[in-house]
Parts: structure tokens; sequence; C-alpha cells
């Protein structure tokens, strides 16, 4: 009933400079329980690798000896348990199974027990008998110790007794490592440019990033079409969540002002069509998405007739240039902007 999540193993944890910190002082508490790092405590934002991280701790704790007796839970079963023991009259029982017979406790999601007053107290008579004992503690939140809101001051400082260690979020290049891992275990065929279109437009959260390419897989299947860039590019494009401040102004708005400023139609502006009268609105256009809308070159390529992210890039670079030299380009933008309400 304490099972670790079987699927949480530092083999598919992929290191990066986002976690390195992290992944080294969970290896080395693994390798030496309670003699190093201890406590060890690791925070982070939600769906960046905590319960991934010191589920593997467990696991490697286990594959070192076999007899270790290693207790995983979260803040929130802590508590439950303490609480039905109290109520039962069954705490010398709760007591001994968390003190007495644990050689690595990980407490998950410590930041639930926040203005619990009594549990705290519980964990801190835990903590406190584990820690003489030499026995490994390992605890995640969702913040920093000291930032735990309603949290004993005692405990607080006995989380920063052994090692404090963050997990950011992942840069690009773990991003799309960690998509190749994925993809691996779900035996799924990832292209590149499926990998790096996915790990641009998902870019906080592991959780999300994961459950982006498995969405995508279940359309493929569905759409019984191979999990190729227009797929991706399409269903991206629809489904973007809007970010927190989300601009009243949308592609669409800009497309539409740019075909009225250069009397073209949508779907020219759309089409491949290389030609300058067509092309030089569809760059402008591109261009003012991207400088004020801030969305990532692919996002912008799928929202423009599934146009390649390099399309995008190039006519970015190329209107960026015009503006300084070209009154014509430059008088273009500030019209349609002043028309869709963002100049
Ligand atoms: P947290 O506990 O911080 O909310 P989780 O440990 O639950 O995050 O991670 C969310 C998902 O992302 C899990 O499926 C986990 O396996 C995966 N994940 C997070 N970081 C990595 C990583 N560096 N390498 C591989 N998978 C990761
Ligand atoms: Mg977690």
């Amino acid at each position: 009933s304490y099972a670790l999540n079987p699927r949480y193993l530092f083999d598919n944890f992929v290191v990066g400079p986002s976690n390195q910190l992290a992944h080294a002082a969970s290896i080395a508490a693994s390798s030496s329980p309670g003699k190093r790092y201890n406590p060890l405590f690791i925070y982070s934002k939600v769906g960046l690798g905590k319960t991934h991280l010191v589920n593997a701790v467990g696991h490697r704790v286990l594959e070192d000896r076999r007899d270790a007796r290693v207790l995983f839970l979260s803040a929130e079963r802590f508590t439950n348990e303490f609480i039905w023991a109290l109520q039962h009259k069954r705490i010398d029982e709760f007591r001994a199974r968390y003190r007495g017979s644990c050689d690595v406790l990980v407490i998950d999601d410590i930041q639930f027990l926040a203005g619990r007053e009594q549990t705290q107290e519980e964990f801190f008579h835990t903590f406190n008998a584990l820690y003489h004992a030499d026995k490994q503690i390992v605890v995640t939140s969702d913040v920093y110790p000291q930032h735990i809101p309603e949290m004993q001051e005692r405990l607080i400082s006995r989380f920063q007794w052994g090692l404090v260690a963050d997990i950011q979020a992942p840069e690009l290049d773990t991003r799309i490592a960690i998509l190749r891992k994925k993809a691996e275990q779900e035996q799924l065929h990832l292209g590149d440019d499926v990998a790096l279109l996915v790990a641009q437009v998902v870019q906080s959260n592991v959780r999300e990033l994961e459950g982006t390419l498995l969405r995508l897989a279940v359309l493929a299947d569905a759409q019984q079409r191979p999990l190729d860039i227009e797929l991706a590019r399409m269903a991206l494009g629809a489904h973007q969540p809007k970010g927190r401040d989300a601009r009243q102004t949308s592609v669409e708005d800009i497309q539409r002002a740019a075909c009225e400023y250069f009397q073209i139609g949508i779907k020219e502006l759309m089409s491949d069509r290389r030609h300058r009268n067509v092309s030089l609105p569809r760059m402008i256009a591109m261009y003012i998405c991207r400088e004020r809308l801030d969305l990532s070159y692919p996002m912008i390529g799928a929202r423009f007739g599934n146009k390649d992210h390099t399309t995008v890039m190039n006519a970015h670079r190329k209107i960026s240039g015009l503006v300084e030299s070209d009154e014509r380009v430059k008088r273009a933008i500030e019209v349609i902007e002043r028309k869709v309400g963002i100049s």
C-alpha cells in the first residue's frame, strides 16, 4: 500500500540544466541514505518532476538493499492516517510505523500540512525521531520552505538542515529530450519536426508536454493518419490554450486588417503564392502576429495555412529590415495595428 510508482525511475528521468541539482542530490541521497543531504527537500511548480524524482530515490534504495524499508506517501495521506489513528486509538501503531520501522521516509507535497497544527506537531516528532536515527527523509513542496504558508517555524528550519533543491521549467532541448523519451516508451514514431513544434508550443509543464504528445497520437490514430507535422500543426494551432493575459486581438483580426489594407482576399493571404502583391501583405501580417501576439513561429505558421516555422522566421526577419528602410511598409504596419487596436 506504500507502493512506489513503478514508472518513475532514474532511468527515464531526463536530466537538463533545469533539474540537474535536484537530480544529483536525489542520486546522492539514495546511494547513501541518511548520510548526505538529510533531509532532502525538493520544490518546484506543478508538473516538473518532483514526484517522479522522489519515487526514483525509493526505487534506487530498494535496488541497493532489498530489505530497506521505504515509506512513500503524500502529506495528505500522512494527515489522513494520523487522524484515523487518533480517532481509533491506534496512535502507537502509527508511530511505530513512521518512527520505528522506516529507513527512508518520503513525504510528497508537504505544503498540504499548511495550517494543520496537530499534524505538523506529529510530523515534527516523526522528523526528529528519524533524523536522530540517521534515517533518510525526503520532502517535496510546491514552494521554497520559507514560503510554505502556515507552517511551523521549527519545521521550516528543519527542512533546511540538509539540501534544498529546486526544479525549474525545462529548456527547449530538455523538453525535446523528454518528448523523445516518452515517445520511445510509448513506441510512437516521433519526427524531429513534430518534437520541435510540441516543445515550442508547450513550455512550462512536463505533464502537459507529455499529455500533448499523447493527444496527438490518439488523434493520429482516430484519423488513421501518421503523426506528422501537418497533423501536429493543425491540432496545436486549433487548441492552443490562451495565456493568462489572452489578447483581445487575434491572428484572424490581423489577417483581416492586412487584407483590407492591401485589398487582397483572405484566401490569397493564406495561400502559398509568392507574388509580391500577396507575399508582402502575408509577411507583414506574420510580422505583426509575432511582434504583438507573443505567439511562437510554429504557432503563427499553423494559422497561416500550415506554413513552416522557418517561413514565418524569414518573414519576420525580412519585415524587421524593411520597417527601417521602407516607408510604405512602415506605414502599412502602423495602419493595420491601429485598425486592430494595438498601435
Ligand atoms: P510534480 O510532482 O512536480 O508535479 P511529476 O513528477 O508528477 O511532477 O511529473 C509530471 C510528469 O512529467 C510525470 O509523468 C513525469 O514522469 C514527467 N516528468 C517530469 N520531469 C521529467 C523529466 N525530467 N524526465 C522525464 N519525465 C519527466
Ligand atoms: Mg507531485
